[in-house]
């Protein structure tokens, strides 16, 4: 690293590297000395097109020599296109959009406690799940289950109570007459990848629907087609009244929505808003990656890809004696067994490739929805050989 651009202006709010990242090009990245990565970060699930798509670059560059910002109380084209288009490929009626999941989420809450408001008697406490994950802003630091976090930033805002993940009567057991809904991930990603049983998903469906309450997923990470289809719930058959959508759906810039069915659409004026909430930019850049995820076939060649990943990092756990291999898509961890997983992203940066680990025991996976056969194939022999070297 250059001496004269050491990062002390930077507040330190995590563990980096000291590699600058210069460049990126569909599943590699580049650093300043010219070296290549094969990224399977991917800005956390974010690039779901990989690095500096030429659908989202040329559709930035159109839409940034036309209007930018014309500020949320006009409408913008892309902003009416996206919302379009995602309420024609989903069981939702009306879009919010917003710039991070947390964002998003923050809508959701705000949503179901105005919902609680007008039609439960002021019914404001969500259920959310231990272990899970919803953004990083007061109330979704709130809502998240992630040990700790209750007391981090104390006093942690009121009315998110906890049950477990895929135990139902857990949630039975915390519904009273100040609940409105229930608020999950399909698939728990930050906790290191595990979904949703179908018993469990259908299980929720169906309490809500005799309880009257709202049920909301937040598919920040699973949706816009990482978890396999286009938004995970769709694989359980199941039909939410909100859901959340973040990383992929900007494909790599600040984008995230929220969409709900037209009963529950209830914000009044002056509600909910922001400076950059639906701005054409960015929405412009979400069509184009919704767009290309949608295309006929892309889809498929994710599964098609992640089911290829999942075979790899199924040999190499049975080579090494490691645990389970769970997923979807193109979401997938790998279960190590000893808190290994630090020094294999250390050693697996040096050997080329780029990893995350969520939890110290395991490995998480998120290459790009595009990656080539090849690419895969690349990923799953650097990591056998760094497997090999740490185990
Ligand atoms: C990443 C993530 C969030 C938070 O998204 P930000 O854009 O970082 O605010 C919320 N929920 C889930 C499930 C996520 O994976």
């Amino acid at each position: 690293m250059n001496p004269s651009v050491l990062p002390h202006a930077l507040m330190p709010i995590t563990p980096r590297p000291q590699q600058i990242f210069v460049r990126g090009a569909g599943a590699r990245l580049f650093d300043e000395a010219g070296r290549s990565y094969l990224d399977w970060v991917q800005g956390w699930a974010v690039n779901a097109l990989g690095h500096a798509p030429a659908v989202i670059a040329a559709a930035l560059a159109q839409q940034a020599g036309v209007l930018i910002n014309p500020g949320p109380a006009f409408y913008n084209q892309p902003a009416l296109d996206l919302a379009a288009w995602l309420v024609a490929h989903s069981g939702f009626d009306q879009v919010f959009f917003a710039s991070s999941g947390a964002e998003a989420n923050e809508g959701a809450i705000k949503l179901a406690r105005k919902w609680g408001q007008l039609h439960k008697g002021g019914a404001h406490e969500i259920i959310t799940f231990s272990n899970g994950f919803h953004g990083r802003t007061l109330a979704t630091m709130a809502a998240t289950g992630k040990p700790g976090w209750d007391t981090l930033f104390a006093p942690a805002m009121p009315g998110f109570a906890k049950a477990i993940y895929n135990d139902l009567a857990s949630v039975r057991a915390l519904i009273g007459s100040q609940t409105v809904a229930v608020m999950l991930e399909p698939v728990q990603g930050e906790a290191g990848v595990i979904p949703a049983t179908p018993e469990f998903m259908q299980g929720l469906r169906a309490l809500c629907d005799e309880l009257g309450l709202l049920l909301i997923v937040d598919e920040v990470q699973t949706g816009c087609g990482r978890s396999g289809p286009l938004f995970a719930h769709s694989a359980y058959g199941i039909a939410p009244d909100i859901m959340t959508l973040g990383k992929g759906i900007g494909g790599g810039v600040p984008l995230s929505a929220l969409l709900a069915r037209e009963a529950v659409c209830c914000f009044e004026y002056g509600d909910q808003g922001g400076t950059y909430c639906g701005n054409p930019l960015m929405c412009a850049a979400g069509l184009a990656v919704m767009q290309t995820i949608g295309a006929p076939g892309f889809l498929d060649h994710a599964k098609a890809m992640g089911e290829k990943l999942a075979t790899g990092l199924r040999a190499l756990s049975t080579q090494f004696c490691l645990g389970e291999v769970r997923g979807s898509g193109m979401l997938w961890a790998l279960v190590l067994g000893s808190d290994v997983a630090p020094e294999i992203v250390t050693r697996a940066r040096e050997a080329g490739l780029l990893l995350n680990a969520p939890r110290p025991n395991l490995l998480r996976f998120m290459p790009a929805l595009n990656s080539s056969p090849a690419e895969i194939e690349e990923g799953l022999a650097l990591l056998g050989r760094v497997l090999a070297e740490v185990l």
